[in-house]
């Protein structure tokens, strides 16, 4: 979902004002701990037993190092995939919070040696790892660890490493800086002394049961819910949909429209994990659903040979980008490539409902080959309310629809120019972010555009 469309003004769910009401009320409370949690080191100071008073510029240095230890402290809590926390917000809103916060946290850190320095320029000598005092040298070591992680970060797909190698140092880096910056705290002693050394004890802990909670509750629960493949089709030369049925369970529950995390073939303890919209109907009786999954990276490009029974193990619902908590007079969806997943999940859905609100899809892609479900899109608007527009990059000479890239024009000519619907848009995170520009400039209000980018980092 938006970041900008957020919580607190958006209609919350299909399921009326109760639930309404609920997330808004969630929400407000997730917000509310969480300030707490992050504040809890910078109350320190104001309660007793308080140090020796010191200069402005030490104090200040102090105090921004208490609210980047909570920071800091709080990012595993917010990384972590715990659905009842994720919820009100959706997922993709709490992992844009969490790299922004990585930015605060990183400023702080940067902020905090650079006031000492300004007191007192001789504490420069602090930055010798060789003849400082322990509490320095983790304080040097934790500043790296920050801004190496974001450093990391902000600069994965330009490195050349893998999703899982990046994935592999930015947890274990930031298990060591959280460690690194406990042992800094409770080493220098200054106001973190008598009970308040507890305080700072509580974010080593929250990251340890975040961690736990990933890596041995989650594995554990869904061992026990396995999935397996029941077909593999092929859709288009390079997308492919596996059905999976549940194996002696019910299944799981989910909103058209939503995501899960899959592990596909391996280990329920395994850390390779991929994120995939459900494409199938949410009505399904049987428990099962579809995935359908572009061939692109090292995953996925073997998706095609997955072997009928193989067994997946599925982490989900997740995602705020369903129709369901967004009711409307009339919805727009506008995808690109792959992006077409969640809106046939939502237009089966619909279709399974008997659900007559007007919609629109405008669907670009590169080439008709590319063009998935393209007859079954066809067959669909038949039985629903819905209008399509193809885009295509690259058309056949007898193409008399759309061509090149989903422009303004085309979006106002498929719409009709209403200023009714609400607007879904998924796909690569480039197409996303322009369709976002193209339709704020349409006078579109941004709490009713909705879009899932197939890319959290
Ligand atoms: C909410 C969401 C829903 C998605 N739904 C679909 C879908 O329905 N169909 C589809 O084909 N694709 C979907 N994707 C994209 C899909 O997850 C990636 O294409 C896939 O994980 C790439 O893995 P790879 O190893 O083949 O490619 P790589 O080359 O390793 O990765 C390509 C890019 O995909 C992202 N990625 C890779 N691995 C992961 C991971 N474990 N977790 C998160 N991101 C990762 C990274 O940004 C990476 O740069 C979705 C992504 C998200 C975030």
């Amino acid at each position: 979902m938006s970041p900008w469309g957020a919580w607190c003004c958006e209609p919350m769910t299909g399921e009326g004002m109760d639930g309404r009401r609920t997330y808004f009320v969630r929400g407000a409370l997730g917000i509310a701990l969480y300030a707490m949690l992050v504040l809890a080191p910078l109350s320190l100071m104001l309660l007793p037993p308080l140090s020796a008073a010191r200069t402005v510029l030490l104090e200040s240095s102090v105090a921004l190092a208490f609210v980047a230890a909570g920071v800091i402290g709080m990012q595993f809590v917010l990384a972590v995939r715990f659905a009842p926390l994720k919820r009100p917000y959706g997922v993709d809103a709490v992992y844009y919070f969490h790299r922004q916060m990585a930015l605060v946290a990183l400023g702080l850190v940067l902020a905090h040696p650079l006031l000492i320095f300004l007191d007192d320029p001789e504490r420069l000598g602090l930055l010798n790892v060789f003849s400082a005092q322990w509490p320095s040298r983790f304080a040097v070591l934790a500043a790296l660890g920050v801004m190496g992680i974001v450093g990391a970060s902000l600069l994965r797909r330009r490195l050349p490493v893998s999703y899982e190698l990046w994935h592999g140092f930015h947890a274990t880096g930031a298990v060591a800086i959280i460690a690194l910056v406990t042992l800094h705290v409770e080493g220098s002693g200054i106001y973190a002394t008598d009970w308040k050394i507890s305080v700072f004890l509580v974010y080593p802990a929250l990251a340890l049961v975040s961690l736990g909670y990933s890596r041995i509750g989650k594995p554990l629960r869904r061992r026990g819910r396995p999935y397996r493949v029941e077909e593999v089709r092929q859709e288009t030369p390079d997308v492919w949909t596996l059905s999976l049925r549940p194996e002696g369970h019910s299944g799981i529950e989910f909103r058209p429209g939503q995501h899960a995390w899959f592990i596909i073939g391996r280990s329920p303890f395994s850390l390779e994990e991929h994120p995939f919209s459900f494409s199938s109907s949410a009505l399904a009786e049987h428990g099962g659903f579809d995935i359908t999954v572009k061939e692109l990276g090292d995953f996925t490009a073997q998706i095609g040979s997955t072997v009928v029974g193989t067994t997946v193990y599925v982490d989900g619902p997740f995602g705020a980008f369903t129709t369901d908590r967004h009711p409307a007079p009339r919805y727009a969806f506008v995808t690109g490539g792959i992006g077409i997943t969640p809106v046939m999940s939502i237009l089966r859905s619909a279709a399974d409902r008997e659900d007559r609100t007007p919609m629109t899809l405008v669907y670009g892609a590169k080439s008709l080959n590319d063009l998935a479900f393209s007859d079954e899109l066809d067959a669909l608007a038949e039985r629903l309310d819905l209008a399509i527009t193809y885009v295509l990059e690259d058309p056949p000479e007898d193409w008399d629809g759309e061509v090149g890239f989903i422009t303004r024009e085309i979006i106002e000519r498929a719409t009709g120019g209403h200023q009714g619907h609400e607007y879904f848009t998924c796909g690569p995170p480039v197409m996303t972010a322009v369709v976002e520009g193209i339709l704020v400039e349409m006078g579109v209000d941004r709490r009713r555009i909705h879009y899932e980018r197939f890319d959290l980092a």
